[in-house]
């Protein structure tokens, strides 16, 4: 009897935060996993720490606003990996302002990176799986943000809820292909998105350091702060084939801010 094929994914956004904790799990789940970042330095880090755990891991710098650099991303995968199975559509940015304050420029690039950025990883994956034809899992980065349009993050809620809009066309149009594509929705995760967060909030409530994330983190039912591990296990999840059955699904991960 051969050895099973070794799974293989795709993890954006992975030099820090939740998409470190995502490719870090993915490789204890046992799959081999490209980690991307933007910044070429972080994401070589995860990956050393990967390889560093006894995982198969390789690393690839790309913006993910640029559809290009995320077929290239695919291509490089599979050039070194030996395919692709999961891609993890993470990247992410965030920004604090209200909607009277948003620029031009400000909603091109929020669009760009949340929802452009999905929409090229999901392309690029897609693609590289229909050729394959051993069908593939996409998995991309909302929020509770989009759930409902959080106050003085109105272009960032709405570029969330975008991407659930792509995951439900995503999975109608895919499934002829055994391509499920489903996102996740992370509450309040201290990340270094969340301290950048937390300073915008400061300007418009006056509070110092710490004091937003603290007052949004009471809203948790569960009491805890959530970990970029608490959204890991889920994605681990969708990525599995437990999770065969589940697709155009934007599950909410939140510790219960967020019930619906
Ligand atoms: P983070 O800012 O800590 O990390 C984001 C990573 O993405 C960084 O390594 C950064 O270099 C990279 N990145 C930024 N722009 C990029 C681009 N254009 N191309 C490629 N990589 C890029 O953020 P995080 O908290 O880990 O968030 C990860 C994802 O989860 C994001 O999509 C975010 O919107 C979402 N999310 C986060 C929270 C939270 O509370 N932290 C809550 C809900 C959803």
């Amino acid at each position: 009897m051969s050895a099973p094929q070794e799974r293989v994914a795709v993890v954006t956004g992975a030099g820090r935060g939740i998409g470190e904790g995502i490719a870090r799990r993915l490789a204890a789940d046992g799959l081999a996993v490209m980690v991307s970042d933007i910044d070429a330095d972080t994401a070589a880090r995860t990956a050393e720490a990967i390889t560093a755990d006894g995982g198969r891991a390789a690393a690839h710098a790309a913006d993910v606003s640029d559809r290009d650099a995320c077929f290239a991303l695919v291509a490089a995968t599979r050039e070194q990996l030996g395919g692709i199975d999961v891609m993890v559509a993470n990247a992410g940015i965030a920004q604090v302002k209200t909607l009277l304050e948003v620029t031009p420029d400000d909603l091109q690039r929020m669009l760009a990176v949340n929802l452009g950025g999905v929409l090229w990883c999901l392309q690029a994956a897609a693609e590289a799986m229909i050729e394959q034809g051993r069908g593939g899992k996409i998995i991309s980065a909302s929020s509770i943000a989009g759930h409902q349009g959080f106050d003085h993050l109105g272009h960032y809620s709405a570029s969330k809820f975008g991407v659930r809009a792509l995951t439900q066309a995503g999975a109608k149009e895919l499934a002829q292909h055994g391509i499920t594509v489903n996102a996740y929705c992370p509450g309040i995760v201290d990340t270094t998105m969340w301290e950048e967060i937390d300073a915008g909030l400061g300007g418009y409530l006056g509070t110092g350091k710490g004091e937003a994330f603290t007052q949004y983190s009471q809203l948790i039912a569960l009491g805890r702060p959530q970990t970029a591990q608490d959204v890991a296990s889920y994605v681990s999840y969708l990525a599995s084939p437990d999770a065969d059955y589940m697709t155009g699904q934007a599950g909410i991960v939140d510790g219960g801010i967020v019930m619906i």
